[in-house]
């Protein structure tokens, strides 16, 4: 399952709609210089330039304080030709993350995480849910695999990943067992596994012997080793799966595409082309 044709696509579809629509503005926010944040800050801007959006690109010292970076938010927040905005996580250890999500408008919420965004999505209402878990499911659905009544496993509960993952797959009508770091047995949980998300950041935490035969597996792990960039599954998996996402180019590029249509979301709803909330 590459994710680049089909994020290619998207991309394409986005840029239409930014044409149609004028403009479209995103704004990051990236506090200190971690080179993984840095990277995923790049690609965002490239992807955000290619498709015509106006993107801008805040950079914010490590040692600034959590109310320095809360007027920062505010600012954005208030700024018209910011459509869709997202502070870049993880903050320094100084900064109360949830604080920092919480004061993001919640219509400019590309990534889904503020609260109200959360709980819709949790009541079934999904307004505004993070690029990944979206991007998983466009890839899933891209492929013909069904979930209606489909064991789904997913490995990690993280806020921005394994969350809203898992209720993407309930909603879609999969039954879903959500495993992390006290599991117990996991392999006994992914053998069962119809469809498997693992997105734990562990290289190798999923062996070909832990993969269902005829299985679908998404591995949305990215762990950079001396090796290179690895997901979270041993790639002798594509021996016992029936689909298996490469790593890199699986959900990377759907990510990045899928965080685009939420900026085009994030424009629509402020312009009132889509109610809010959903
Ligand atoms: P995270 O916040 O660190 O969460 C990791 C989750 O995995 C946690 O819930 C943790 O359990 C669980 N876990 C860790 N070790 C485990 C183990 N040995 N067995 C079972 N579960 C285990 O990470 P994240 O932000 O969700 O990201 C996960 C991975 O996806 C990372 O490699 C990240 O780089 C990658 N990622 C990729 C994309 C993409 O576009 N491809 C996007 C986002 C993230 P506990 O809750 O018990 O600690």
């Amino acid at each position: 399952m590459k994710g680049k044709p089909l994020a290619g696509r998207i991309r394409a579809d986005v840029a239409e709609e930014v044409r149609t629509l004028g403009a479209v503005g995103i704004a990051t926010v990236l506090v200190g210089d971690d080179p993984a944040s840095e990277t995923y800050i790049r690609l965002k801007h490239e992807a955000a330039n290619e498709a015509g959006m106006t993107a801008v690109d805040v950079r914010l010292p490590p040692e600034i304080s959590e109310d320095d970076l809360l007027v920062k938010v505010e600012e954005l927040n208030a700024d018209e030709s910011v459509d869709a905005l997202l502070v870049q996580l993880p903050l320094p250890d100084h900064i109360d993350e949830a604080r920092v999500i919480r004061a993001i408008e919640p219509v400019k919420d590309v990534d889904g995480l503020h609260p109200f965004n959360a709980g819709q999505l949790l009541l079934g209402r999904p307004s505004l849910v993070g690029a990944t878990p979206v991007g998983v499911m466009a890839l899933l659905e891209g492929h013909g695999v069904a979930l209606d009544g489909a064991r789904a496993v997913v490995i990690g509960r993280s806020d921005i990943v394994g969350k809203p993952m898992a209720q993407l797959l309930m909603q879609a009508n999969a039954t879903v067992t959500i495993c992390h770091s006290h599991t117990r047995e996991l392999g006994h949980h992914t053998l069962d596994a119809d469809v498997l998300v693992v997105a734990a950041g562990r290289a190798g935490l999923v062996s070909p012997e832990m993969v269902k035969p005829g299985g679908v597996v998404v591995d949305v792990g990215m762990n950079r080793t001396d090796a290179g960039l690895v997901g979270d599954v041993d790639p002798g998996a594509a021996e016992v799966a029936a689909l298996i996402t490469p790593v890199p180019g699986g959900v990377g590029p759907m990510t990045i595409a899928c965080l685009l249509q939420n900026a085009v979301r994030c424009a629509r709803f402020r312009r009132g082309e889509l109610t809010y909330p959903a």
